[in-house]
């Protein structure tokens, strides 16, 4: 099955990633979110981040004008009968994706393929609150989408193997490389990802090293490009929290315990940078820590 059309649902961070990088692949693209403002706004962000693309010399600016031209925002899931495949990329909470697969299954067409952003909730699970968990799967793009290479593919108990060859020659098509993981709590990524961060915190609380300490040994002493404390701002340390007890909880071993010293950041509002303030503070014009 050849994909051509895809639907995108949410227009938060990753589904305005992967709307840009569906597009850039010569995809039409429909995207849609609770609020027609909310696509207009991301509509602005793929403008913005695709004009820097050109800038940086790595698009064109005729593939720009090409690739938006390929994205309609759209107000209700009518127009996703048309879809090959349609990406669930909204708020992460198993409410609101079951709610977003009860009105737009009834649209689809059978051979329409199904594919979740999820960072943490079973697959196969969401795939049985749809009409076709055989053609089910997660496609799990990573942070920022347009510019990391790897999408995570993750099959739930239902998946048919054609589904899977679909989707894995689809994201081939959009430049990245895929990685099959099973469908276990956080995949492979922040399966391994997750720990090492919450190591660092755990390293922190433990007053074995420093903020500054930490973070430079990381970059220094294992290559990293960004240091655990700081890559914890990045992600967000709600997120990192969230994901810690998904881990916690999921695979129901004690290594995964989330450190109280992360859950006090969180207590505190101190969520890194998009509150300004975790394990740095980023009001000022550098990023300074703040323990
Ligand atoms: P976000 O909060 O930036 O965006 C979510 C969007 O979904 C919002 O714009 C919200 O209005 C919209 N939404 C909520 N209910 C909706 C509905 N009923 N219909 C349509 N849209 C609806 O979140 P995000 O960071 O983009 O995450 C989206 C998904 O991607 C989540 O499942 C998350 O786990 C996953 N993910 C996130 C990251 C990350 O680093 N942020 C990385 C990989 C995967």
């Amino acid at each position: 099955m050849d994909i051509r059309k895809v639907g995108v649902i949410g227009a938060g961070h990753m589904g305005t990633g992967i709307a840009h990088v569906c597009a850039l692949a010569g995809h039409d693209v429909l995207l849609k979110d609770v609020a027609p403002d909310i696509v207009e706004k991301a509509l602005a962000t793929i403008n913005g981040n695709m004009a820097r693309q050109v800038r940086k010399g790595r698009i064109s600016e005729e593939q720009r004008q090409a690739a938006l031209e390929k994205i309609h925002p759209v107000n209700d899931y009518e127009p996703f009968a048309e879809c090959d495949l349609v990406i669930e990329a909204a708020t992460e909470a198993e409410e609101v994706k079951r709610e977003i697969f009860r009105e737009l299954c009834p649209h689809l067409p059978p051979a329409t393929i199904i594919g979740t952003n999820t960072s943490s909730l079973s697959i196969t699970r969401l795939a049985a609150a749809t009409d076709r968990p055989e053609k089910f799967m997660g496609i799990h793009f990573m942070n920022p989408a347009p510019l990391m290479e790897l999408v995570e593919l993750i099959r739930g108990i239902a998946t048919e193997d054609a589904t899977f060859q679909a989707v894995r020659a689809f994201v081939i098509g959009l430049g990245k490389t895929p990685a099959v993981a099973e469908d276990f709590p956080a995949f492979i990524v922040n399966r391994i990802l997750l720990p090492m961060i919450n190591e660092a915190i755990y390293t922190l609380y433990e007053g074995v090293g420093t903020v500054e300490a930490i973070d430079t040994a990381m970059k220094l002493g294992a290559h990293h490009p960004m240091g655990p404390l700081e890559l914890a701002d990045f992600i967000g340390l709600d997120t990192c929290l969230n994901l810690m007890q998904v881990l916690y909880e999921g695979l129901a071993d004690s290594k995964y315990r989330p450190c109280p010293l992360l859950v006090k950041y969180v207590e505190a509002g101190w969520l890194g940078r998009k509150t300004k303030r975790g394990f740095y503070d980023y009001r000022g014009e550098k990023p300074v820590p703040t323990r």
